[in-house]
């Protein structure tokens, strides 16, 4: 499913772009929302309009109104540089999408350490399998990526901030030298979302949206966007058509439901992550929190030049503790629930260790590791929450 804009681009913000964009009053009977379109088969009128494929629609795989409004709210978010937005079943599928897209057997990729686990596992087997050689480089790299390329070096995959470890890359010095090499960069905005990190505008070609985290917003979906530039658009649309990709009806109106207040959902997020942040920075158990935000940490300057906000997402390093006392604060807290994946109205934690896969870099935080994902909760009573969790943790020592 793909859907590439070539008119004028309308000078609106972000935040209105997302209430105005992908509404067509007069096609939708003057309903505010697009109707969820079920459809595999599109009946032509004539031969004539068969044998030319003429239409709006051609057949379910390649759009549908419902898929057209959410792509303009996707163009609209992503701004003027965006040649094109595909749509994928998740986050991981946008990502091996773009990278099936772009990739061809004799290629040499460069990925950034702290990329999404399954990121790194569909490069070291998928793509290895085609003949795609993968090389990972330390996310502080820089400039310095430029002694990475090898003549065949086709693209970049970066993250920033890394989702478990929250280094910062500096993106607009990476795609400085990929361009001159004449690669491309992919990037997993996740993260910051278009709306406080502005990719494409960056030197980003690719720039995807796990869109089952903030762009769902309600832990109830599994979808993906990849969004492109007119240099990748062609190849990424290509790529898209050639696999299948589409993603099924309800999850399309459920991600564009999700776009229409994800400024003010995001804004809340980022609010109450900083400020749990700076409380947990201040907390005796606490070593270090990794938010780039925080103006202690390593990523802040590149945050604070490149990105206008932050999430809810970041990671604290916890003063050496043995295992069941971490899992003794686990077991206690209430309004954090355990388990993967992030962006859902609610507050979650989890224990990580990157040791085990990472490659060019060492990951040795000096304690014991937890992922906060900061829900909409009142942030007292999360706060208070972790409060217990702290003195469950003291007592199990
Ligand atoms: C969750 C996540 C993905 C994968 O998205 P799914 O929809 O779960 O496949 C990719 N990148 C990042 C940074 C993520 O957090």
């Amino acid at each position: 499913m793909s859907f590439s804009n070539d008119g004028p681009f309308p000078p609106q913000q972000p935040e209105t772009r997302l209430v105005t964009a992908g509404r067509d009053t007069e096609a939708q009977k003057g309903f505010v929302n697009p109707p969820v379109v079920h459809g595999s088969t599109v009946l032509y009128p004539t031969a004539d309009d068969l044998h030319a494929h003429r239409g709006e629609y051609q057949y379910g795989r390649h759009g549908t109104p419902t898929t057209r409004a959410l792509q303009d709210v996707l163009m609209g978010l992503e701004g003027p540089q965006c040649a094109g937005v595909g749509l994928a079943p998740s986050g991981l599928a946008a990502i091996s999408t773009a990278l099936l897209s772009v990739l061809k057997a004799g290629d040499h990729l460069l990925v950034c350490d702290n990329v999404y686990r399954p990121s790194r596992n569909f490069c070291n087997g998928m793509l290895a399998r085609y003949g795609v050689e993968t090389t990972y480089f330390d996310p502080l790299i820089g400039a310095g990526i430029e002694a990475l390329f090898k003549p065949n070096t086709r693209a970049v995959l970066v993250e920033a901030p890394g989702s478990q470890s929250f280094e910062m890359p500096d993106i607009p010095s990476i795609a400085a030298v990929t361009h001159a090499r004449g690669a491309l960069v992919i990037d997993d905005n996740t993260w910051a979302t278009p709306l406080y990190h502005r990719s494409l505008e960056q030197g980003v070609d690719i720039s995807i949206q796990a869109a089952t985290k903030y762009i769902g917003g309600h832990s109830d979906i599994m979808f993906g966007t990849i969004s492109a530039n007119a240099r990748a658009w062609p190849l990424l649309a290509e790529g898209i058509r050639l696999l299948g990709v589409c993603a099924g009806p309800d999850d399309v109106y459920l991600a564009l439901r999700g776009l229409r207040t994800l400024s003010v959902r995001l804004a809340q997020h980022y609010r109450s992550g900083l400020e749990m942040a700076r409380w947990l920075q201040a907390r005796p158990e606490v070593a270090r929190v990794l938010h780039p935000a925080i103006e202690t940490d390593p990523g802040h300057a590149i945050w604070k030049r490149d990105f206008t906000g932050a999430c809810g997402l970041f990671s604290i390093v916890l003063k050496p503790a043995p295992q069941k006392a971490v899992d003794a604060l686990l077991d206690t807290v209430k309004l954090f629930g355990m388990g993967y994946s992030w962006g859902g109205f609610e507050s979650l934690v989890i224990p990580f260790d990157c040791s085990d896969y990472r490659t060019a870099t060492k990951w040795a935080p000096g304690g014991p590791t937890l992922r906060l994902h900061i829900g909409l909760e009142s942030i007292d009573d999360l706060k208070a929450d972790l409060d217990r969790g702290f003195a469950a943790l003291k007592a199990a020592m």
